[in-house]
């Protein structure tokens, strides 16, 4: 059965690590992480989480995407679990969106991602999966893998004038 686990705030040091690749993708061990993190990231309502929110410094992340009062126009996606994931092309075409992260509560940031992603990873079952994402699903996802490298969204601010209050989104979007 699914933990649900603690979830890391910012200020702790393993979010500033990067993350160790995964050699055992169908051990025991990487299964059930992947399942906490399933039921931790739907607990919390989050659309992505990545294991070193979870104190686990390892090359995992979840994607997912469903419309919600925070994003209204992000389309539905089943969360899909990521191993070892790279990004091997990118668009030039960069977009500024709101993001927000389960370790830092209470805060949203407009940060500039690029629009279009084709991404390579290894699925839960131990394949070799190549995807290509645009628009929310790609913001998603390349907010997840800087996790794995130690980096947070705030960091990606083009200025602190970006940053907002999760009170003060709600009035932008609602
Ligand atoms: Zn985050």
């Amino acid at each position: 059965m699914a933990r649900l686990l603690q979830i890391v705030q910012l200020g702790h040091p393993v979010l500033r690590k990067r993350a160790s690749a995964v050699e055992d993708v169908r051990g025991g061990a990487t299964q059930s992480l992947i399942d906490d993190m399933l039921a931790t990231m739907e607990d919390a309502s989050g659309v992505g989480i990545a294991a070193p929110q979870v104190y686990e410094s390892v090359r995992i992340m979840i994607v997912s995407s469903y419309p919600s009062i925070r994003y209204p126009h992000a389309p539905r996606m089943a969360p899909i679990p990521i191993v070892n994931p790279e990004i091997v092309w990118a668009s030039e075409e960069v977009e500024k969106g709101w993001e927000g992260c389960l370790s830092i509560p209470g805060i949203r940031g407009l940060v500039p991602r690029n629009k279009r992603i084709k991404v390579k990873f290894v699925t839960r079952e131990g394949k070799v999966g190549e995807r290509e994402f645009a628009d929310f699903v790609a913001r998603v996802f390349q907010h997840e893998i800087d996790h794995l490298n130690g980096i947070v969204f705030t960091d990606r601010l083009e200025t602190p004038l970006d940053m907002i209050t999760e009170k003060e989104y709600m009035k932008i979007v609602s």
